[in-house]
């Protein structure tokens, strides 16, 4: 009897106190709301799951009536909303946004909305203005609700972001200026990148630990590539005396790439075009591309050496790096018999009496990527300082980019749109762009680029050079 009457106490006390709050907020009727609410007939009742519908809809017809591109329901925001809502609190909106970042990274811009009614009808009206503010650059949103004063209220909250694209080569390939997301392949950080696609090359590289994960590069469409992707399997036809040795082998061709590419530091320029003008249109060629035009600078000779070596069953990988102060540089490392031979694909007449082990002639040589047809092979610490040695795993951390950097499933496109307007009054919001320190480094692997692939070895006083030996074409 007792019991029954100390609980009979509490949950009046509760309910006041819950009266109170709604009171409190203006809410004069909210009881009657609230009652009107809960009696009302099972097929007028309005229910948290049409409430979420329709507020989807309302944003959305406002958005086709303001032409900005429709938002969609993000499941995975929504489902880490229903998770973390019961411990969010709502009276510091700032500091939501920063959870919802924190919880959600893919979201690069972020804003968040609070309110809270007796009746869900009434709610869904209060969101009514906050659908007409245009944030065009918005891809994504996802609403949660909860009970609030005792059950007298429902309390909302709406997130919308703009949920970024997840970089690939393709994506950049089409972008206009938009970020886009990636998580480092090393360490898993999450991160936004800003590239410029009038860049021909680069390399990605994580903001946390350091370390390159991925290079890129534009062929001459324009396209962008993992530079793994550029070794296509490309053998030319081509007769080899029998008996010969595998180093022998390894001339011979060496000897063939040398006379049918000529060295031209900037393929695709035109005569009178200004340095500056080339960043933007050195792009990367194909082994047949470059066979074809016979000329090519470092990269576009290695690429075309170290196709027609691996198509031959060599062990070869393309390097990228410095050689001594002349900047950057491409070369090729081959293994023969636990012998590294380091070859100039730019180099004037190889000299087979003379072979050149990299532990000989390799000093002048830092790489800082290496990659095959399969993957790229990046530094196992930023800070470890190379030893010579192109091969083993405790120097090279092996990446295939393809397989290790995904796609995002949920993603779709939302272009760039104007900046937020003021906030309102009648209604909790917050908004917040990613924090800087997110933003991936990249360097930029471009001829202009005073560190990183720039010339090649090219004698002095020479724009180009031409090979004489062994020329395929005719006399
Ligand atoms: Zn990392």
């Amino acid at each position: 009897m007792n019991r029954r009457i100390i609980s009979w106490s509490i949950a009046s006390a509760v309910l006041l106190a819950g009266g109170v709050a709604v009171m409190k907020e203006g809410w004069l009727d909210g009881w009657k709301m609230r009652l009107s609410e809960m009696t009302a007939s099972p097929a007028s009742q309005y229910s948290a799951p049409r409430f979420r519908i329709d507020l989807v809809d309302q944003f959305n017809y406002a958005r086709m009536a303001e032409k900005t591109p429709m938002l969609r329901v993000d499941p995975e925001m929504e489902a880490w909303l229903e998770r973390e809502f019961p411990q969010i609190d709502t009276s510091d909106l700032n500091k939501v946004t920063e959870q919802v970042q924190n919880g959600m990274p893919r979201y690069y811009r972020v804003s968040v909305c609070s309110a809270s009614s007796p009746s869900l009808r009434e709610l869904l009206q209060r969101f009514h203005e906050y659908a007409h503010r245009a944030q065009p650059e918005m891809t994504h949103m996802a609403v949660a609700l909860r009970p609030r004063a005792s059950g007298l209220m429902h309390e909302a909250l709406l997130v919308m972001g703009q949920r970024l694209r997840e970089f690939t080569p393709e994506a950049l390939s089409t972008s206009g200026d938009e970020p886009f997301f990636s998580s480092c392949v090393h360490c898993r950080q999450p991160h936004f990148m800003k590239l410029s696609n009038a860049r021909r090359s680069m390399a990605l590289e994580c903001p946390k630990c350091r370390r390159k994960y991925a290079v890129i590069a534009a062929d001459s469409a324009g396209k962008f590539r993992y530079v793994n992707e550029f070794l296509t399997g490309y053998a030319p036809p081509s007769v080899f005396p029998k008996n010969q040795s595998r180093v022998q082998q390894l001339f011979t061709i060496w000897s063939a790439v040398n006379a049918n590419c000529r060295y031209a530091n900037d393929p695709g320029a035109k005569a009178g075009s200004s340095f500056a003008k080339k960043d933007q249109i050195d792009s990367w060629q194909f082994a047949d591309e470059t066979q074809r035009l016979q000329r090519g600078d470092c990269e576009d000779s290695s690429i075309f050496l170290a196709d027609w070596l691996m198509s031959r069953g060599f062990q070869v990988r393309v390097a990228l790096g410095r050689y001594g102060d002349l900047g950057g540089h491409a070369w090729c490392v081959v293994k023969i018999d636990d012998k590294e031979y380091l070859i100039e694909s730019t180099e004037s007449r190889p000299d087979p009496t003379d072979p050149p082990l990299a532990s000989r002639v390799g000093s002048r040589y830092v790489p800082e990527v290496l990659f095959d047809r399969f993957a790229l092979y990046v530094p196992v610490s930023a800070n470890r300082a190379w030893k010579g040695d192109y091969w083993s795993a405790n120097t090279w951390t092996r990446i295939e980019p393809r397989t290790e950097l995904g796609g995002d499933p949920i993603l779709t496109r939302a272009p760039l749109g104007a900046a937020l307007k003021p906030l309102s009054k009648s209604l909790l919001e917050a908004s917040a762009t990613a924090d800087p320190s997110r933003l991936a480094r990249t360097s930029f692997a471009s001829p202009a680029s005073p560190t990183f692939l720039n010339l090649g070895d090219i004698p002095p006083g020479a724009k180009d050079w031409t090979q004489t030996m062994m020329p395929l074409r005719g006399p």
